[in-house]
C-alpha cells in the first residue's frame, strides 16, 4: 500500500542506524553522511513535506532536534537544519525529514 522509503525505515522493513526515537518522531544517520554529525529527522506518521506539517509535528520534531543536538555533542559547537522541498528545494524522499549537520564549519552559502 505504502511505498514510502522512510515509512518502511520507520516500520523496520528497511535497516537504519537509529539516532532517536519518540511517539512522534525517529531519527537515523544519513546513508551518505555530509557532515560528521548527519541525521535525518522524521515524523511518524507520512506526511510528503513542510507544507502538510502541522503544529503538533512541528513542535515535536523541534524537540527532537534540540535532544539529538545534545546527543550528539553539537549543541555548544552549532549545527544547521534543513528540510528540502519539492522540485526545486531537491527534495528527493517524499517524506518530510529534517536534515541535522554538523561536527564541522559548514559553508556559509547553501546554494
Ligand atoms: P533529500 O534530498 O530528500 O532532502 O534527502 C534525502 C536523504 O535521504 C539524502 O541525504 C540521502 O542520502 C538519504 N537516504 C536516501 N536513502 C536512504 C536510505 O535508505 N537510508 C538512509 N539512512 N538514508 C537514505
Ligand atoms: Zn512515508
Amino acid at each position: 500500500m505504502n511505498d514510502c522509503l522512510f515509512c518502511k525505515i520507520i516500520a523496520g522493513e528497511i535497516p537504519s542506524a537509529k539516532v532517536y526515537e519518540d511517539d512522534k518522531v525517529y531519527a537515523f544517520k544519513d546513508i551518505h553522511p555530509q557532515a560528521p554529525v548527519h541525521v535525518l529527522i522524521v515524523p511518524k506518521r507520512h506526511m510528503a513535506n513542510i507544507l502538510e506539517c502541522d503544529a503538533e509535528t512541528a513542535a515535536a520534531l523541534t524537540d527532537a532536534i534540540r535532544a539529538i543536538a545534545v546527543q550528539e555533542g553539537v549543541d555548544a559547537s552549532g549545527f544547521r537544519v534543513i528540510s528540502n522541498c519539492g522540485r526545486d528545494g531537491a527534495q528527493s524522499v517524499n517524506h518530510l525529514h529534517v536534515h541535522l549537520l554538523g561536527g564541522r564549519a559548514l559553508p556559509e552559502s547553501m546554494a
